[in-house]
C-alpha cells in the first residue's frame, strides 16, 4: 500500500479528516492535529497538501499490517528484517525535478511556542557510506533555502556513518523521503540491523519494496518528496529546542548541517508531517519496542500481549499480559520486560482476563490483585531513559514493576462474574 493508497482507504473507512480551508504552517496546523486525533488530510497549508497523524493509532497499524489490532504485536514479534527489495529505473517521484532548491516553499510546521524553527518531523533520511546503508527518521530544523539542522543521536545509524565519513573530511551524501508506503515508514522507526529497513518493510507487508537512485547514488523508495543532499563533515550549528515524547522541551544542541541539492516530487505532492508528542510520535518511538518485551517474556513465561500505554508516553509504561503458569511468574515477567526495554520506568503484569487498552481494566487489576508490601519490585539506580524529567544527571532512575497477577491458589476469589446468556 502506498502512501496516497493509505490515505483513499482512510478515507473510504471515514476515518480520515479532511480541512478544506486554508491553515497557518506557524501553530495553527498542530493545534488542530493535537486537538482532532484521527488523520488529517490538511488541503492548503502554504499552498500544499499535508498529513498528520497518518500512523496516529494502533487501528491504522492494523490496516497496515492486516490483522486485527490485538494480533499486531504477536505479528510484529514473528517478522524477520527478511524481505526482497528491488531496484527500479523509474519513479512517480520524479514527476517533478527542482534543481533551483527553495526549502522555504514546503510546508514545514512550526509545532510550539518554544520551537528553534520550522521543522520536518516525518522525513526519513536515507544514508550511505562505504557500502552501508541506513534508512531513519530524524528530525530537520529549517535553517534556509537549502539548508537543514539534523539531530543525529548517537550511536545510531546516521550518527556513526557520518562520524566514519566526517574522521576523513568527506561529506556522507543522504536523501530525504517524505510520504513513502506506511510500511516503510514504521520500519524506518525500528533498530533492524544497519540498512535492513527495507528489507524488513518488504518482509511485513510481503511484497517486495522498489527503489530508485537519486542523482547522488542514494536508493530512495517511491514517495510524495525526496530532498537529495548531503551532511556536511564538520559544519555544526545550533539546534533545538524541540519537544520530545513526553511533551516537554528538549535542549538546544550543536549538531550537523544537511546541505540540499535538489528535490524530487510527485505532481501536487502530499507532505508528511509528524506531530511531535502526538500520537503518531508516540507509536513509532514505543511500538518497535513491545515485539521485544514480547519476546523476552516468553522467554520466561506464557506472554499473552505486551502494550506501552499512552499514558506512559508509549515508552515509559508497560503493560505486560501472561497467562500465569506458576506462582512468581508476574516477578519474572517484570525483569524480562525491563531488560528488554532499557527505558522502561513502571511496568504492571495483568492476567489474560484483563484488557491491557483500557486503562481502567488494568487499574482495577491493580486494585484487586496487588498487596503493596508482596508485589512491588522496586530496582534502584539503574539506567534509565534520558527523556524521562524526573531521571537523574547521571542517566539513572528507578524502576517499578506491579505484579497485579492473581494468587493462583486463590483463583477462585478472583474470578469476575457472568451474566449468563
Ligand atoms: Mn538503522
Amino acid at each position: 500500500m502506498s502512501f496516497r493508497e493509505f490515505i483513499s482507504r482512510l478515507k473510504k473507512t471515514g476515518t480520515l479528516v479532511e480541512i478544506q480551508r486554508p491553515v497557518s504552517p506557524k501553530f495553527e496546523a498542530s493545534r488542530i492535529a493535537k486537538q482532532t486525533k484521527a488523520p488529517i488530510l490538511f488541503q492548503d497549508i502554504a499552498g500544499s497538501k499535508v498529513l498528520l497523524n497518518l500512523l496516529g493509532s494502533r487501528e491504522e497499524l492494523a490496516t497496515m499490517l492486516k490483522v486485527p489490532k490485538a494480533e499486531i504485536i504477536s505479528k510484529l514479534s514473528k517478522v524477520a528484517p527478511k524481505g526482497e527489495v528491488k531496484l527500479v529505473s523509474a519513479s512517480p517521484t520524479l514527476e517533478v525535478v527542482e534543481e533551483e532548491v527553495d526549502l522555504t516553499k514546503l510546508p514545514i510546521l512550526t509545532h510550539f511556542e518554544k520551537d528553534g524553527g520550522p521543522y520536518i518531523t516525518a522525513g526519513i533520511v536515507v544514508s550511505e557510506y562505504e557500502g552501508v546503508s541506513n534508512a531513519s527518521i530524524h528530525r530537520l530544523m529549517l535553517l534556509g533555502k537549502d539548508r537543514l539542522a539534523a539531530r543525529l543521536v548517537p550511536p545510531r545509524h546516521t550518527y556513526l556513518l557520518h562520524k566514519k565519513a566526517a574522521e576523513k573530511g568527506e561529506k556522507l551524501p543522504v536523501a530525504i523521503v517524505l510520504g513513502c508506503a506506511p510500511t516503510i515508514i514504521y520500519a524506518s522507526s525500528t533498530r533492524v540491523p544497519a540498512g535492513k529497513e527495507f528489507e524488513y518493510a518488504a518482509a511485513l507487508r510481503g511484497s517486495p519494496v522498489e527503489l530508485f537512485e537519486c542523482e547522488n547514488g542514494i536508493k530512495v523508495p517511491h514517495s510524495e518528496i525526496v530532498l537529495e543532499g548531503y551532511i556536511e563533515p564538520e559544519e555544526r550549528v545550533d539546534e533545538g529546542p524541540f519537544v520530545d515524547i513526553t511533551g516537554t522541551y528538549d535542549r538546544i544542541r550543536k549538531e550537523p548541517v544537511i546541505r540540499i541539492t535538489r528535490i524530487i516530487h510527485r505532481k501536487d505532492p502530499i507532505y508528511h508531517g509528524i506531530l511531535p508528542a502526538g500520537p503518531e510520535h508516540l507509536l513509532m518511538m514505543g511500538v518497535p519496542y513491545e515485539p521485544r518485551i514480547f519476546r523476552a517474556v516468553g522467554e520466561v513465561t506464557q506472554v499473552k500481549n505486551v502494550v506501552l500505554s499512552q499514558g506512559g508516553c508509549c515508552y515509559l509504561h508497560a503493560i505486560v499480559q501472561i497467562e500465569k503458569q506458576t506462582e512468581g511468574d508476574g516477578k519474572n515477567a517484570i525483569m524480562a520486560a525491563f531488560a528488554a526495554h532499557t527505558s522502561l520506568k513502571h511496568v504492571v503484569v495483568v492476567d489474560e482476563d484483563i484488557d491491557i487498552f483500557d486503562p481502567n481494566d488494568v487499574e482495577f487489576a491493580i486494585a484487586t490483585r496487588v498487596k503493596g508490601d508482596k508485589d512491588l519490585l522496586i530496582i534502584s539506580n539503574v539506567r534509565g531513559s534520558s527523556l524521562d524529567p524526573r531521571g537523574a544527571s547521571d542517566g539513572t532512575t528507578t524502576k517499578l514493576g506491579i505484579d497485579a497477577t492473581k494468587v493462583l491458589a486463590e483463583k477462585e476469589n478472583f474470578k469476575r462474574a457472568k451474566i449468563p446468556k
